[in-house]
């Protein structure tokens, strides 16, 4: 493990001693602060004025009580969180996560991840996030509903369009969204689109915002094949998971002339050489949310399918784990590295260790972080809140220009943040830091707030 700044050393031991137990979020930190080094020695102002140390506590945290009733009229009883993290750059902004594996810790690294990422774009929005240990798999859409209408009905007096605004995350999509947002007019009496993004297209959603975490990580993989002289036409792509990120991940490969040979989701994965049907995976995942292992079963044509395993064990060209986080551990990274794979685009959140991490850098592989590489959902979720702000929408072609554009200044922002702090070529150091700067620059002429 590398060791970090002397000046960052009792921070981190702070932030582990004020947050027992909560290791994802322990980790996360680490991670930037690992990179923060050349910051804090060109800029003491940011260590004089605590700024860092300010960053990793987060301005407000909200658990809450979620009763509901299951379709056999035994009640049931799930936690609620929203992390409030930082607002330096805009309302905090950032998805809901319903997870079995959802506690604080979880909900903390990926607020602080947010923070970054949001900063990252370039657009006013802080950095939040939230969920529930609440598991959709198995429930009726009835279940479902009574669910979020409980989780909406604390959540709503935290959270508004100048305030907070939440958004979708693993486990919650369109259908989450849409029950959320049902009841959170209902108590308000407000039509107030702008309080959670990821709507329906016919009542405040935007284009491609579905598609845009996915499409972006790709658009961002595009960036640094081109920025080497080369091109994603014709590599062979792996991706982990099968839910929106892969799926629009796979679709945006396709398009661009890349071949996906591999998909999962928690129980294994399928593999085919040829390339993946994914309309088929479509149907499987998103109509009948069903298991991958389907896939095998009805497509024939040589797919087979890998129960439990690693993914990354399928040679290719380009992997991008869409799946979650530290699912691809230093051993995969070997493997990956050893099988000539010379791209890795985090769609996910922290989907690679620390060690594997660190073996995608010192192979020379190139490699996005998340922070970078997946900030396209979120982008595109501070553009439906734009639209939403003029009463305005705008058409497909030129929302996905719009993401392009950004995907692409997130790319160069990495570029030469790296290059100015000593680390060309390093994109974890170019997010860190430059999505550091910006907050903290923020953080500092607030004064001590
Ligand atoms: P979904 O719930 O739509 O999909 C998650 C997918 O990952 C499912 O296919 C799931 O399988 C699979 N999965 C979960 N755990 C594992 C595992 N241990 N091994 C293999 N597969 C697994 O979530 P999203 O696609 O929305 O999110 C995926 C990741 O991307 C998360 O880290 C999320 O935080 C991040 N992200 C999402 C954004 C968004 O806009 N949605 C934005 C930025 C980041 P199964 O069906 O079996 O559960």
């Amino acid at each position: 493990m590398p060791a970090l700044h002397e000046q960052l050393i009792p921070v981190f031991e702070e932030v582990v001693n004020r947050n027992p137990g909560e290791t994802e979020f322990h980790q996360a930190v680490r991670e930037v602060f690992e990179s923060l080094g050349p910051v804090v020695a060109k800029h003491p102002e940011y260590a004089q004025s605590s700024v860092i140390g300010r960053l990793c506590e987060p301005e407000r945290q909200i658990i809450f009580r979620v009763p509901w009733v299951d379709d056999a009229g035994q009640v049931q009883l799930n936690r609620g969180f929203r992390v409030e993290f930082n607002s330096a750059l805009g309302p905090y902004k950032g998805g809901l996560r319903f997870h079995p594996s959802v506690y604080l810790g979880i909900v903390k690294f990926l607020g602080f991840e947010q923070i970054f990422k949001n900063s990252l774009t370039g657009m006013p929005i802080g950095g939040g996030k939230g969920g529930s240990d609440f598991d959709p798999k198995g429930k009726s859409d009835a279940e479902v509903m009574r669910f979020c209408q409980s989780f909406m009905t604390e959540l709503y007096r935290h959270i508004g369009e100048h305030t907070d605004v939440p958004a979708g995350d693993t486990g919650v999509g369109a259908r989450e969204i849409g029950y959320l947002f049902g009841q959170y007019k209902r108590i308000t009496n407000r039509y107030e689109s702008g309080v959670l993004t990821g709507k329906g297209l016919t009542w405040g959603g935007s284009q491609v915002r579905t598609e845009a975490t996915g499409y972006g990580t790709v658009f961002f993989v595009h960036e640094m094949l081109h920025a080497a002289g080369e091109s994603i036409e014709g590599r062979r792509v792996v991706i982990s998971g099968s839910g929106n990120v892969a799926i629009y991940a796979a679709e945006k490969v396709r398009e661009l002339g890349g071949t996906v040979i591999a998909v999962s989701d928690s129980g294994g994965y399928v593999v085919e050489e040829g390339g993946i049907d994914l309309e088929l995976v479509k149907d499987i995942k998103l109509s009948r949310r069903a298991r991958i292992e389907k896939y095998a079963q009805e497509r024939g044509n040589g797919a087979r399918y890998v129960t439990g395993g690693s993914i990354w064990e399928v040679p290719c060209d380009v992997a991008l784990p869409c799946a979650t986080q530290n699912e691809l551990t230093a051993s995969d990274a070997a493997t990956l590295i050893r099988n000539g794979c010379k791209v890795v685009a985090e769609g996910a959140n922290m989907p690679s260790t620390p060690d594997a991490a660190r073996a995608f850098q010192e192979a020379g592989l190139l490699f996005a972080p998340g922070k970078a590489a997946n900030a396209g959902g979120v982008a595109t979720s501070a553009l439906e809140m734009q639209q939403n702000a003029s009463r305005d929408s705008w058409n497909f072609a030129y929302t996905e220009e719009r993401l392009r554009i950004i995907m692409r200044g997130i790319h160069d922002r990495c570029l030469t943040t790296a290059d100015e702090y000593g680390s060309p070529g390093n994109y974890v150091a170019g997010a860190n830091i430059g999505g550091f700067t910006r907050v903290a620059d923020a953080m500092l002429a607030f004064g001590v707030v």
